[in-house]
């Protein structure tokens, strides 16, 4: 014989839907969204409630129950605390936290020491690295480098403007001032990298101004401007579109190196030989680093041997 399932009454099955309903919202809304949320929760739960009261008086007719009103306000007060209990909306994303997580269980556990040291005594990197915002093209990740290694500044194409002090916002440039002046780095470097975004996009309107036309109202579209000196120099395309993106992101790389020398202090130290530029691009698809020789004018391979080795490492 079936058992019946056990009696539910009908105004806590409307509550009980109401805060389900409202829960995983609270969740997702901030302060404000969350109390209006609990009010509106609070009158359409009473009003369901005293709705179903009336329409089934006898429903909690029970000897020594409270008055339908009490029961009202009662059930009204359990809507708000189950969304009050509703998970908050995360601080962070998952994968951050179980990255944090990560980190802390190993390198954080591992380099302990070192983490002490540039808190103490702060940071002292020997090389400020411009590179792109691309999330495929970390320096870290790529020289393997450990906290206060590289002093890294990242933008959209991994561009420098050149030297303009004027009321407009720098972000590279304060990056820049900041490493030179402040931390003396020795080193400067430009880190490009195949199928940059950023880059593609100039190429697109340079290719076919009718398909994509920047414009100059744009966030992207003025600072990717920056790339137009180069794409001057390396004239127009005479290739399909993805060649012709390549060769633009390493003629941007050298651009950039000249805007930098706009900069006086770059300009001095440099001739003092206090501080030296470099140029590299990084090919993704097979993590091939390559390496701006200025003098020849060319960008030479960086490790030949180890990254033949390392792709001759069977792929599991
Ligand atoms: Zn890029």
């Amino acid at each position: 014989m079936r058992r019946r399932p056990p009696h539910v009454p009908k105004r806590r099955r409307a509550a009980e839907a109401i805060a389900a309903f409202a829960a995983p919202l609270a969740g997702a809304t901030p302060c404000r969204g969350r109390r209006i949320l609990r009010f509106r929760s609070f009158l359409l739960g009473s009003w369901h409630l005293y709705k179903l009261g009336s329409d089934h008086p006898a429903d909690d007719r029970a000897d020594g129950s409270p008055t339908k009103h009490i029961r009202v306000a009662r059930m009204s007060d359990s809507i708000i605390q189950k969304i009050d209990a509703a998970p908050a909306r995360p601080l962070l994303p998952d994968r951050l936290v179980s990255g944090y997580e990560a980190f802390l269980g190993g390198r954080f556990a591992r380099e302990q020491d070192r983490f002490h040291h540039l808190a103490e005594k702060g940071q002292n990197p020997r090389i400020l690295l411009i590179g792109c915002c691309d999330s495929r093209v970390s320096p870290e990740v790529i020289f393997d480098a450990g906290p206060g290694e590289i002093f890294v500044a990242r933008n959209v194409a991994n561009l420098v403007p050149p030297y303009s002090p004027n009321d407009d916002l720098h972000g590279t440039s304060a990056a820049l001032e900041y490493a030179v002046l402040g931390l003396r780095v020795e080193h400067i470097v430009i880190l490009g990298h195949a199928r940059c975004g950023g880059v593609r996009a100039y190429a697109e309107a340079d290719f076919d101004p009718y398909q994509k036309p920047l414009s100059a109202g744009d966030f992207i579209g003025k600072w990717i401007s920056l790339i137009a000196p180069a794409a001057a120099k390396i004239g127009p395309a005479a290739e399909p579109l993805d060649e012709y993106s390549e060769r633009l992101a390493l003629a941007s790389i050298i651009q950039g190196l000249a805007n930098l020398r706009t900069f006086p202090a770059i300009a001095t130290l440099e001739k003092r030989g206090l501080l030296t530029l470099h140029g590299a691009y990084f090919g993704i698809l097979e993590g091939k680093l390559l390496a701006l020789d200025e003098a020849a004018g060319k960008f030479l391979p960086v490790s030949q041997d180890a990254h033949a080795a390392a792709l001759s490492e069977p792929r599991f």
